[in-house]
């Protein structure tokens, strides 16, 4: 496994790259409104439903620190992501692999967490591969589906960077699978979204397909 992603980091052909003609990308990602005070008084309302005792001396504060945690976890980092051409007109796979992410299930507002693995199929531009994994945070920063999330990544690779491919697997475990219900707790969810060469090629897809594997 390290010896592949290795490889893979070795042939970054960005590090060739001139910074001087990098092109800044923004996120669109809105951040939410969010009024604290009203989210406390939920949280509050919340214990109360279920028969907890707020005034408990341990629970004072919690209203007020579960109402941060959440207004931290759905705001998203805004990000300025360079490109750069593609001066060496590379033409391989750049796979960014085993990249973690959490993000807050919409349907329990639990965590679920795992990796990423993102890669796309240069055209004229490149991206750093560190940048991929800042995609992925900032796109996991809000109340989330994990289909969603796959497809938004690679929508904004693929509008943003405009390769010939994009391919996004994310693989993750969900609290509210895990904790909650049918307590599945080795379940893990495996979503992807494919577009261009990296879906409809057969070699580039399955390349793609055998990096991202994380097991591999
Ligand atoms: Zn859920």
């Amino acid at each position: 496994m390290t010896n592949k992603v290795a490889a893979l980091v070795d042939r970054d052909p960005l590090r060739e790259s001139g910074e001087h003609l990098g092109r800044q990308l923004h996120a669109y990602a809105p951040p939410p409104r969010i009024d604290l005070a009203k989210a406390a008084e939920g949280v509050a309302t919340l214990l109360e439903g279920l028969g907890v005792d707020a005034t408990a001396e341990g629970l004072v504060e919690t209203p007020q620190r579960v109402a941060r945690a959440y207004a931290e976890m759905i705001t998203p980092e805004p990000f300025e992501v360079t490109t750069f051409p593609n001066e060496e007109a590379y033409d391989e796979l750049v796979v960014a692999r085993s990249i973690p992410f959490s993000s807050l299930c919409e349907h329990h507002l639990l965590p679920f967490s795992g990796m990423a693995h993102v890669g796309y199929l240069p055209a004229e531009r490149l991206i750093g591969l560190s940048k991929l994994a800042r995609v992925v945070d900032h796109f996991s920063r809000g109340l989330q589906v994990q289909e969603r999330l796959t497809a938004q990544v690679a929508d904004w690779l693929s509008t943003e960077l405009e390769p010939k491919g994009v391919g996004v697997v994310l693989e993750a475990d969900h609290s509210c699978m895990s904790l909650r219900g049918p307590r599945a707790r080795c379940a893990r969810t495996v979503t992807s979204a494919l577009t261009g060469f990296v879906r409809d090629d057969q070699r580039t897809r399955a390349e793609f397909l055998a990096l991202a594997d994380a097991k591999a």
